[in-house]
């Protein structure tokens, strides 16, 4: 299968991590493609009886679930080893776990050889193991959290990487303001978008 294909398939299987509705319009921006490709490629996955429709989202099936989760798991432990073996930033990690993730016999030895670790480095469950118990920062009152995991989507990542969250780190959040949460990280006060925030998994600290 294509990496491009591969590529559909585990944004899939992120969304619906974070149960958010995969319409055209999110699946295209997410991707960076114009939706009109994003719908060829969709239409081809369905073929191929990996995805289906329903309504305006698109799910994957039983066995786009199996695919899906498979690439999802090599690109967790592929970052895992970058950071932790290989001392690769966390992020450029990220995005090097996603040419390596679509190599599935490398996923299965880098998974042996740490021992089946159970998240990434932003600290997502490597599928199949246990999920920490966390509310999204877009979702929580006032108050003191500790980060507990930033998903991939919506910009989270970046904004993570903006303002140095990363799972253990604290903040406090002062309240919502339009479009944004505010918090205090390390002292300094901070907006961040609710869609990304949305991404952004917290515990109580
Ligand atoms: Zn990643």
């Amino acid at each position: 299968m294509p990496a491009r294909s591969e590529d559909y398939l585990a944004l899939l299987y992120r969304l619906g991590e974070f149960g958010v509705e995969a319409r055209l319009s999110v699946i295209a921006r997410e991707l960076g493609v114009a939706p009109a490709s994003a719908s060829r490629a969709l239409a081809k996955l369905g073929a191929r009886g990996l995805v289906e429709r329903r309504g305006a989202a698109y799910l994957l099936t039983q066995q786009g679930l199996k695919r899906a989760a498979a690439v999802v798991r090599s690109h967790r432990v592929i970052e895992r080893y970058l950071t932790d073996e290989m001392g690769v930033d966390l992020y450029r990690a990220h995005y090097l776990a996603h040419s390596l993730e679509h190599v599935a016999e490398f996923g299965d030895l880098v998974d042996e050889r740490l021992g089946g670790p159970r998240a990434c480095p932003p600290g997502n469950p490597v599928p199949g193991r246990a999920a920490p118990a966390a509310l999204p920062l877009s979702r929580v009152s006032e108050g003191k959290f500790r980060v507990a995991r930033v998903g991939e989507l919506g910009g989270s990542l970046h904004w993570a990487r903006l303002l140095g969250l990363r799972p253990g780190e604290s903040l406090e959040v002062e309240g919502v303001r339009g479009q944004r949460v505010v918090v205090r990280v390390a002292g300094r006060r901070c907006e961040i978008p609710l869609e990304a925030a949305s991404f952004i998994l917290v515990e109580g600290g």
